[in-house]
């Protein structure tokens, strides 16, 4: 394909310190290095990860002055000279692994992320709260051209780490998950993999509007802990022979229910950590944990494979968790709500306006 023209100024949501208030304003387009393609995010989503990177939560530095955002999907409008395997005008995805050194022993089996040299999109580099972004070309998630830009964008984080998430668990057709924050992000994308794998999902989240959400994308049950007496009992009793769900994926930004996970999961059943709390600790009783036999484990976005996986059940028509879309010069809007706990699913940023 010819070239693309790109122009010298883009607008994007700039943090200038952490803790502080995002500008929304123009800054010039970045230019791909050889091994490096520039695309032209067309849509966004808003991850919570993007929130804890603007309020400092976690003990890994973010990169100041940074533009946030790891779930662009758009165009590749330019490539360094290395890159072979994309082409202009291929749309493709900038996802939270912007990159990885490829020659690690963790990059040579495909856990990539674990990668001591990972770049971060809207961490550690620039990512996809602006028009024009540069991700790493082995990495760019390919998209083909019958998807649409905007529904895919969540999957470009939601997806991936839901769908590994549940490979992590260890669970089959016909067994059961309880997906802790399903009425969130992650969690609306949680069900439907489930649904689209055979998997029994209960939701635990908070709200009539996240309960009417989870009800619609199928979950088999929906357990409020905002009003539950005992959580714990109130799972259990959802499963089909009380003795709890198989494994637990644990997405809350909160810490309790990482506490009470390991006290309604089956014995043999899987606690997979996932969501992300500032300052959280995992803690399980030593009895029940050893005499039930309980994994606990944690899960973290997913390979180059699983995310060309996740995008397939995507393209299949599987999944079809909701999203709104807004304004990028209104993402500060979008960090409010998420903050008071008021987003079921997911907002995604149209980022021409
Ligand atoms: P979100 O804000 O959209 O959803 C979180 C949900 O948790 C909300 O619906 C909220 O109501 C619910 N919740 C809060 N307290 C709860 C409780 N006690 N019990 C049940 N539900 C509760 O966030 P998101 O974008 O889905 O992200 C979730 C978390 O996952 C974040 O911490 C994020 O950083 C993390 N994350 C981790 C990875 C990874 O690779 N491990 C990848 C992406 C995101
Ligand atoms: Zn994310």
């Amino acid at each position: 394909m010819a070239a693309i023209e790109v122009p010298k100024t883009q607008w994007a949501q700039v943090l200038e310190e952490v803790g502080g208030q995002l500008k929304y304003k123009e800054i010039p387009v970045p230019t791909p290095g050889p091994d490096e393609v520039l695309i032209n995010v067309k849509y966004s989503g808003v991850c919570h990860t993007d929130l804890h990177a603007l309020k400092g939560d976690w003990p890994l530095d973010v990169k100041i002055p940074l533009v946030g955002g790891h779930e662009g999907a758009g165009v590749v409008v330019a490539r360094g000279q290395l890159v072979h395997d994309i082409e202009i005008g291929d749309h493709a995805g900038i996802k939270w692994l912007n990159g990885s050194c490829l020659s690690c022993s963790f990059c040579q089996t495909a856990d990539e992320s674990l990668c001591p040299k990972a770049l971060l999109s809207g961490y550690t580099v620039d990512g996809t709260f602006q028009q024009y972004a540069i991700g790493k070309a082995a990495h760019v998630a390919r998209l083909s051209k019958d998807i649409p830009l905007d529904g895919v964008a969540p999957v470009l984080c939601a997806g991936i780490t839901v769908y590994k998430g549940l490979k992590e668990a260890n669970v089959k057709a016909g067994e059961t998950v309880a997906i802790v924050g399903a009425g969130g992000g992650l969690g609306s994308l949680a069900i439907q993999y489930c649904k689209a794998m055979g998997i029994r999902a209960i939701g635990i989240d908070g709200g009539d509007e996240k309960r009417a959400m989870c009800d619609s994308l199928g979950a088999d049950a929906f357990i409020d802990f905002t009003k539950s007496k005992d959580v714990v009992k109130d799972v259990q009793a959802a499963t089909e022979d009380g003795l709890g769900p198989h494994a637990v994926i644990l997405l809350a930004v909160a810490e309790k229910p990482f506490q009470q996970a390991t006290e309604y999961v089956r014995p043999r059943g899987t606690v997979v950590a996932i969501g992300l709390p500032a300052g959280a600790y995992l803690k399980a009783e030593v009895f029940s944990t050893v005499v039930k036999m309980i994994s606990i484990k944690g899960s973290y976005v997913g390979n180059r494979k699983d995310t060309q996986e996740a995008l397939d059940f995507y393209r299949r028509g599987l999944i079809k968790a909701p999203y709104k879309i807004i304004g990028l010069s209104e993402l500060p809007k979008v960090f409010d709500l998420m903050l008071a706990g008021k987003i079921a699913g997911r907002y995604v940023l149209d980022t021409y306006k």
